[in-house]
């Protein structure tokens, strides 16, 4: 049998599990919200065209409105200055929107601390225990964020200092950019780094580091607790906006049950 059909075999029998890992897309899905003296993004809305009525008898339709950023979505490095000349969302190669997930937990680390920051030696301990993380593939960044996800402000859980929610220290963002054969993070939170991250020395280090070394992020995941932490296929699927910084993703985790 050759690897596609034992593939197609294996989803509709249920050997392999197809997770979803992104979250629903409506008016209440979180998004970012910079400080006022920024541009802002736009929640997702619909808008409706017709619904079976005197606009269009027989088909329902609507238009949309949505930042790139919004929800469940995929950053491209041309999304920081650091990657202004790297890919932008539809030049992403179609074979990197495959790729093995390592999956890390810290659930109770966030649990306990908002502000809780993955460091480099937490992923040394990672790989003596699993392995070294995959060549093109995903490191998933478990912090049982997702759980807020219907509540934006918890899910933004911020303060007159800004955001708290878990993220990555700046040597641990320079490090998985520069040492590791990554293609990318995907996190729970609303974007890859920290929500304290504005004020780290440089700011904002994953996505500066990322887009810098052509690395993507993915955002907004969910169900990374029914993830392995390893031997998990990743499909992430953006939209091939034109020249675009990032798109809303359904992102589609195979995952092989006994
Ligand atoms: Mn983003």
């Amino acid at each position: 049998m050759s690897v596609l059909t034992e593939l197609a075999t294996a989803v509709s029998s249920g050997r392999i599990e197809v997770l979803d890992l992104t979250a629903p897309l409506h008016h209440e899905t979180p998004i970012l919200a910079l400080p006022e003296q920024f541009g802002q993004t736009q929640p997702f809305e619909l808008h409706e065209i017709s619904r079976y009525d005197d606009r269009g008898p027989a088909w329902y339709w609507n238009n949309i409105t949505t930042g790139e950023h919004t929800g469940t979505h995929f950053d491209a490095p041309v999304h920081w200055v650091t990657g202004r000349d790297g890919q932008s969302v539809d030049q992403v190669p179609p074979p990197r929107l495959i790729g093995p997930a390592a999956v890390v937990d810290r659930s109770a680390d966030a649990a306990a601390d908002p502000d809780f920051v993955l460091e480099v030696e937490h992923l040394e301990q990672w790989q003596a225990e699993h392995g070294s993380l995959p060549e093109g593939g995903w490191l998933l960044y478990r912090t049982g964020w997702d759980a807020r996800g219907d509540d934006p402000a918890a899910f933004a859980n911020a303060d007159e200092s800004g955001p708290h929610t878990p993220g990555f220290s700046v040597e641990c963002a320079r490090w998985l950019a520069e040492e590791t054969p990554l293609l990318g993070l995907g996190v729970e939170t609303v974007g890859t780094d920290a929500g304290g991250a504005h004020s780290f020395e440089p700011p904002f280090p994953c996505h500066a580091e990322l887009a810098g070394s052509g690395k993507y992020g993915l955002t907004s995941l969910r169900n990374l607790d029914r993830l392995p932490p390893t031997g998990a296929v990743v499909v992430a699927a953006p939209l091939p906006i034109v020249g675009g910084s990032g798109s809303p993703a359904r992102v589609l985790a195979l995952v092989e049950r006994d």
